[in-house]
């Protein structure tokens, strides 16, 4: 009896183990789905902003040159454009630049549908800008 008692006081029992091991179970049940569902709200987030970004690259060259661009290496590094070329932070993928027939940008992402799931609409992640107009300034 009396060895059994000091050996009982050196360790955990098996129950005890079990029972933390549960714990940590429970806690990382709850806690990633919690982070991956963060991470993608994020994603989307983080790719309507570089979204916004684009279009002010694309205002500020189409000032200058008179009509958009869609070739985003054209952007990187010009006077108020872009300091690298955003990919969506998703997966990495480049954003779609597409003009019209009227001369109008379309910008968008090829995630829509996947950062609509975690926030927003689908329509949120594309952006149309109209073609630029003539200076009316005197
Ligand atoms: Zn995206």
């Amino acid at each position: 009896m009396q060895a059994y008692r000091k050996r009982a006081k050196r360790g955990f029992s098996l129950v005890e183990l079990l029972a933390v091991v549960l714990v940590l179970a429970v806690l990382a049940a709850v806690a990633i789905p919690l982070y991956i569902s963060q991470r993608k709200s994020a994603a989307a987030r983080s790719c309507k902003a570089n979204i916004a970004a684009i279009a002010a690259a694309e205002s500020a060259w189409a000032l200058r040159e008179g009509a958009y661009t869609t070739t985003i290496a054209d952007l990187v590094g010009a006077q108020e454009g872009l300091a690298k070329t955003p990919t969506c932070p998703l997966d990495g993928d480049a954003y779609t630049l597409a003009t019209d027939a009227d001369g109008n940008l379309t910008i968008s992402c090829g995630n829509a549908a996947d950062h609509a799931a975690s926030l927003g609409a689908a329509a949120d992640y594309s952006m149309t800008l109209t073609k630029p107009g003539k200076d009316t300034l005197p």
